[in-house]
Formats: structure tokens, C-alpha cells, sequence
């Protein structure tokens, strides 16, 4: 670990009933994400065939957009090193590995996507 840290998790929780995923930066920042939303932004070839070199930039699969992002329990969020966590979904999709750069991306309190994200 000799990067610089405050863009990793001081603290990551699950709301199973809120559906929410809560990460809590060591910058202090927080994150809640809906599980629909984690679903539908997971970054797999499949799901984000662009970032993988193949697609229209930014063009999510309609399959994708009208998942749904249900997780039948805690365990079924895993840490992947100390970089990441996959998802396993109840649709039987689990290929996403989520980093923590990605998430904090994709954080949607909107107060920051704009500035990381070219229009
Ligand atoms: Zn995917
Ligand atoms: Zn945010």
C-alpha cells in the first residue's frame, strides 16, 4: 500500500432491507448505493462492453438497464484483494468487479459526477 488511500473504504455495510450498499471513504465521504443501481452499472464486459474495447462508448445493453440487483445475503458481497468487491446478483450475474475507483465514480450523491465525468 504505497499509493495514496483516500479514495478506499474506511467502512463498507449492507442495508438488506433499504437494498443499500454503504461505503463510508477515508476522506469521509459516503456512498449509498441501490442495489438496483450497483446491478445495472456493474462493470463487466457484458454489461460495460466499451470499457472492454467493444460497443458504442457508454452504450448500456438493454438487458442491463432492466435488471434488477437482488442479493440474497451479505455473503453474496465479497472482497475481492483489497481492491475490490464483486457482487453475486439473485440473476445469477456475478462477473463485476467493482474497484474502489469505479465506485466512487459512480457514487450517486451528484456531487461529484460532473466533475469526473466529461459531458
Ligand atoms: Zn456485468
Ligand atoms: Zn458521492
Amino acid at each position: 500500500m504505497s499509493n495514496r488511500n483516500e479514495r478506499r473504504p474506511d467502512e463498507l455495510s449492507l442495508d438488506m432491507k433499504a437494498r443499500i450498499l454503504q461505503i463510508k471513504w477515508l476522506d469521509g465521504h459516503i456512498s449509498q448505493y441501490d442495489f438496483d443501481f450497483l446491478r445495472r452499472k456493474c462493470p463487466c464486459a457484458e454489461c460495460r462492453p466499451w470499457i472492454h474495447g467493444n460497443g458504442p462508448e457508454g452504450v448500456t445493453p438493454e438487458s442491463v438497464l432492466a435488471a434488477t440487483g437482488d442479493i440474497a445475503g451479505p455473503q453474496k458481497v465479497q472482497f475481492t484483494g483489497s481492491y475490490a468487491i464483486t457482487i453475486e446478483f439473485a440473476d445469477g450475474h456475478g462477473a463485476g468487479i467493482y474497484t474502489w475507483p469505479y465506485l466512487r465514480e459512480i457514487c450517486p450523491c451528484g456531487r461529484h459526477g460532473q466533475a469526473e465525468k466529461p459531458a
